[in-house]
């Protein structure tokens, strides 16, 4: 049986959304009747309306994971190397200017340690919470990209239609 558009009954218009989509790509722009339907869309947009459904982003770290890392570590460093040392050899209450070094040690290791922390934490939090809805986003996009497959475009109609389910979907005209 011959796949036919379910508007005009005709099937010397149609085509499957994957090349017109795949034309227009290559070409970098679409020929043919659909400028003469008196529709709205045009040449280049028609392939970007056609265009398959975006994969979901694979579960990553976030990059501000990293900058947290190296906040971190640059932190817990500056106490080693700088702030331990100097509060062990000498008398804390004897270093000259106590308030420059606590707020010196608070800018250049507490803050970083503690910011360092929360962003490591929310960056595997994050990550985590990608983990587990990929697998339901993978599932819809798989869906999707099968209906995408069997898909047909109507340059008469200006419609894109799933000669397997049915379904139509029409472009809005504006006059
Ligand atoms: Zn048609």
């Amino acid at each position: 049986m011959p796949i036919l558009c379910p508007i005009c009954e005709n099937d010397d218009k149609i085509q499957k959304v994957s090349s017109v989509y795949l034309s227009g790509i290559s070409f970098g722009h679409y020929e043919g009747p659909a400028t003469s339907s008196g529709t709205t869309v045009s040449s280049t947009s028609l392939a970007k309306t056609l265009s398959p459904p975006l994969a979901p982003k694979k579960p990553s770290i976030p990059f501000y994971f990293y900058l947290g890392l190296v906040m971190f570590v640059g932190g817990i460093g500056f106490c080693l190397s700088t702030v331990l040392p100097t509060m062990l050899t000498q008398n804390i209450t004897k270093i000259n200017d106590l308030e420059g070094f606590i707020l010196f040690t608070l800018c250049c290791a507490v803050i970083p340690i503690i910011f360092g922390i929360v962003t490591i934490f929310r960056g595997i939090v994050t990550k985590q919470k990608q983990v587990e809805s990929y697998p339901g986003l993978l599932a819809t996009y798989n869906k999707d990209l099968e209906g995408w497959n069997r898909q047909y475009y109507c340059h008469r109609d200006d419609a894109i239609f799933d000669p397997t389910t049915g379904e139509v979907w029409q472009f809005k005209k504006t006059s």
